[in-house]
């Protein structure tokens, strides 16, 4: 409805617009029309006018002319009323008369006699052309025809109604002095040089005369400046008639039959029988003033024409203006709109204070956080709103400082609500800066934060719990984020390490350069490396993995992929150090696999080496050979010296015979004063022969016990073990019964199966 009654205003101000712009254009044109007119009319009245008195002007200058000329012919004959002039006094006065060619003195004849053209002397002028006009001093005055030539030298007659063209020619003046007593009759002749007529003619300034003819009295043409006009030579026959009627000047217009339009003019000097007619084209004169008219009308036009153009132009950059400022601010409009409504909707409580303080605007939110109506809080302070007391004055202080410096402040603080109540608020404020940076507004954001806080206190004690549960776990923690990246490790990986420093240091940090420092630690770095690469990539737990260190130390891990809802979100790593239980594992397995008495392997100890071998040649193939060795009458030693002595004569024993044997000769106790060796890759002379040795060493090497020599010998029996022995107990079995039989053969002595 209201786009509509929007366009309709619109369409509206187009017509009215329209209706002016046709208006002013339809004024322009009358005004154009009117003022061609009244201007055409003003200049044909004023170029009639200026027409008129030139030609009044011109005629006048002729008459003039003719006076002068004819004035000083007189006073040159004045002179010479007693005595012919010389060419002397005649050149002395033309240089007067710049007008004219030459003066001669002529006889009458009409020869010349002396002239101020030497070349003139002895030409005839022809009176019969030229009628006699007596003038009223009693001279008698003729006027030529028209001659053309320069001067009367060269100069021939025209008698054509003096068609002339006027470049060279001249007209002649022939004035005679009658004589009176003893004076003689002069006559002198002056030639008017046309061509100084018509420069005198066509120099009068603003006349554009058509045609001008000059006249003789009795009609004859002495010239004109342009070809006859049939109506124009009627006027010249009528002029005529009226000048011999006395009727000297006249102006009037004429419309010739050809409907030309004219102003004519006529003047005939009264002493000089020569009048001049002018004609001057009227249409052509008002021709020429019109076509200034309209050029002056066509500028005005032109003129108008832009000043509409401007005008158009000009509605139409308002109407363009004005629909792009109708857009802008309907964009603003929507966009003030859409923050307001984003605002409104906001879920954060909003407040926007004025650069003191005063609260401006809020939106639903705030007054659901504190219970105070948008009309409660506008124009307020929000601390005369929610102050709690909670907060001292360094701490708004500081707030204030943080604003006012242009930077966002954060915070939480304790605030009042409109029922008295206190809740814990977390409240951002953010300067608005203009263009120049100079503060306009204050944007608050405020959310209860009590719920948050709360649950932030229970998530402080959790981790706090964790981090104890980390610190007091029995071994070395570090977990890796996927990015790996240390999120959790303990002080005991500092120590197993032998790290300085503490977990801050690394915590967040990347977990490879402590990686690669625990594997300079590992007895194998590359290995350790490998295996973590391996783990990571296998991404299942694997738990007990036992590294052993450079310094001896053996470390047992678990690798844990820790997950978080199904997401997998790193890796734990956990370090044991199990030197201590390795070292006890490894006791265990010396007390259980030795004889306390001569440190040697004990009878389980040999029965698994025995099976080894035995393992090892089912394998392999080969031979290796078993001794047993029984010690004779050994009771008797006991008897005799003491179980003390006993004891000591077994120590003895494996002190002898340890030094026949080799590194990979395995000497062992099998109980009581019977002894047992296992010889790998023994041959059977090769076996026989240790048997011997050790029977001899035996028999050689009493035991000085007490300083009483215990003299022992012993009985050995020998067997090969074969990989064809299905079984180690009829290996031992074979050997037992070698011995038996070194026994049964008179002890001391070695017996093989
Ligand atoms: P023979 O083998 O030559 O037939 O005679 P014998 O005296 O060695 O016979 P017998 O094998 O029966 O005796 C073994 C004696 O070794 C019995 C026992 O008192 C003694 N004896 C066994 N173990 C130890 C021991 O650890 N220390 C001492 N001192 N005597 C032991
Ligand atoms: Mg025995
Ligand atoms: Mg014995």
């Amino acid at each position: 409805m209201n786009k509509l009654s929007k366009r309709s205003r619109f369409l509206a101000a187009d017509l009215a617009f329209a209706a002016v712009f046709t208006l002013c254009g339809v004024l322009c044109a009358l005004v154009y029309l009117y003022q061609s007119e009244a201007q055409t009319h003003q200049q044909s009245t004023i170029q009639l006018s200026i027409a008129k008195h030139d030609v009044a002007f011109f005629s006048h200058d002729i008459g003039l002319l003719m006076q002068d000329i004819d004035d000083n012919l007189k006073t040159l004959l004045d002179a010479a009323a007693h005595k012919p002039p010389q060419a002397n006094t005649l050149r002395n006065a033309l240089s007067n008369i710049p007008h004219l060619n030459s003066i001669s003195l002529i006889d009458s004849q009409g020869k010349v006699i002396t002239s101020t053209t030497a070349a003139n002397v002895g030409r005839i002028i022809d009176f019969d052309a030229s009628p006699v006009y007596p003038q009223a001093s009693g001279d008698l005055l003729r006027i030529g025809p028209t001659y053309r030539g320069h001067d009367i030298a060269d100069g021939i007659p025209l008698t054509d109604n003096a068609k002339s063209t006027p470049g060279h020619g001249f007209i002649p003046i022939i004035h005679t002095r009658l004589p009176e007593g003893n004076e003689q009759e002069n006559t002198l002749v002056a030639t008017l040089d046309l061509e100084y007529l018509l420069r005198r003619i066509t120099n009068v300034p603003n006349v554009s005369a058509t045609r001008i003819a000059v006249l003789r009295a009795d009609g004859l043409r002495l010239f004109d400046t342009a070809a006859t006009d049939i109506g124009l030579l009627l006027f010249e026959r009528e002029t005529v008639k009226r000048w011999q009627k006395g009727n000297l000047n006249d102006t009037k217009e004429l419309t010739t039959e050809d409907s030309r339009h004219w102003i004519v003019a006529d003047c005939l000097h009264p002493q000089l029988p020569i009048g001049v007619t002018w004609a001057v084209d009227h249409d052509g004169l008002l021709k020429d003033a019109v076509l200034k008219i309209q050029r002056n009308n066509m500028t005005i036009m032109l003129l108008m024409i832009i000043g509409m153009a401007c005008m158009l132009f000009g509605y139409l950059f308002f109407r363009h203006t004005n629909r792009y400022q109708r857009e802008r601010i309907a964009r603003i409009e929507a966009q003030r709109s859409l923050l307001e409504g984003s605002l409104n909707a906001c879920t954060s409580a909003i407040v926007i204070t004025k650069p003191d303080g005063l609260i401006e605007w809020c939106n639903p939110a705030f007054s659901a956080l504190t219970g105070y109506t948008a009309v409660e809080a506008n124009g307020q302070y929000p601390s005369a709103l929610s102050k709690s007391g909670k907060q001292d004055k360094a701490f708004y202080a500081h707030m204030w400082q943080t604003i006012r410096s242009g930077r966002i402040w954060r915070g939480e603080l304790v605030n009042r609500r409109k029922d008295g109540s206190l809740y814990d608020e977390l409240l951002t404020i953010a300067p608005a800066l203009n263009s120049e940076g100079t503060i306009q507004h204050f944007i608050a954001t405020k959310a209860d934060f009590t719920q948050q806080k709360a649950a932030r206190k229970e998530l402080e004690i959790a981790h706090s719990h964790l981090n104890a549960v980390v610190e007091n776990f029995p071994g070395s923690l570090v977990m890796e984020d996927l990015q790996s990246c240390i999120v959790l490790l303990n002080q005991n990986l500092f120590e197993l390490l032998g790290l300085p420093g503490t977990e801050e240091y690394v915590l967040g940090k990347p977990v490879q350069p402590l990686m690669v420092f625990s594997s300079h630690i590992a007895e194998n770095s590359q290995a350790f490396l490998d295996r973590i690469e391996e783990l990571r990539a296998a991404n299942h737990p694997s738990y007990g993995e036992e590294i052993h260190f450079k310094d001896g130390r053996w470390v047992e891990r678990d690798f844990i992929p820790i997950r978080l809802h199904e997401n997998l979100i790193g890796f734990l790593y956990i370090y044991r150090d199990i030197s201590q239980r390795k070292r006890h594992a490894r006791e265990l397995w010396q007390l259980a696999t030795s004889d306390p008495l001569t440190g040697i392997p004990n009878r389980r100890a040999f029965f698994e080496s025995i099976e080894h071998e035995r393992a090892r040649l089912t394998r392999y193939s080969g031979e290796a050979a078993v001794l047993m060795i029984d010690i004779d009458h050994f009771k008797q030693i006991n008897d005799t010296h003491g179980h003390a002595a006993g004891d000591a004569v077994l120590c003895h024993i494996v002190r002898q015979v340890r030094k026949l044997l080799r590194e990979s000769d395995m000497l062992a106790r099998l109980g009581g004063e019977e002894f047992a060796i296992l010889l790998p890759q023994a041959s059977r002379e090769g076996a026989v022969g240790l048997a011997e040795r050790v029977r001899k060493v035996l028999e050689e090497n009493p035991l000085i016990y007490n300083d009483i020599p215990i003299h022992i010998t012993a009985s050995v029996g020998v067997t090969i073990m074969s990989h064809n022995d299905p079984n180690t107990d009829k290996t031992l079995s074979r050997a037992d019964h070698a011995l038996y039989e070194a026994k049964r053969n008179g002890r001391n002595r070695v017996e093989i199966n």
